[in-house]
């Protein structure tokens, strides 16, 4: 369901409206989108508000997945714990993304 996205935010923490494809979710606290795991930037006090976008997968130990954040906004970055109902190909996606677009030519892995 597509939602519209008032200025002020909701005040029930259980609430989330995804502000880049409307996905509205609620009754469990989250942080970020469960289908395009877009969120939105609000640090307490700063009213930047834009929309935060996906970046990369961070690992903090076994099973501990982080999902990096940039806000399209302010560019700041963010963490958050990966969520068992997250896009699971999204998620591979953003993981292997270093890998199918490696910054100099993969045959050079040959000669190491
Ligand atoms: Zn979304
Ligand atoms: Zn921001």
């Amino acid at each position: 369901m597509r939602v519209s996205h008032p200025t002020t935010y909701r005040t029930d923490p259980t609430a989330f409206d995804c502000p880049s494809c409307g996905t509205s979710t609620t009754g469990d606290p989250r942080d970020h989108c469960p289908q395009c795991l877009h969120t939105r930037h609000q640090d307490p006090g700063d009213p930047c508000g834009a929309a935060m976008a996906p970046l990369a997968v961070a690992v903090h130990g076994p099973g501990d997945w982080r999902l990096i954040h940039r806000c399209t906004g302010c560019a700041t970055l963010t963490s958050a714990p990966v969520r068992p109902d997250d896009h699971r190909v999204l998620l591979m996606a953003l993981a292997v993304r270093p890998l199918a677009q490696p910054p100099f030519p993969l045959d050079l892995l040959g000669r190491i």
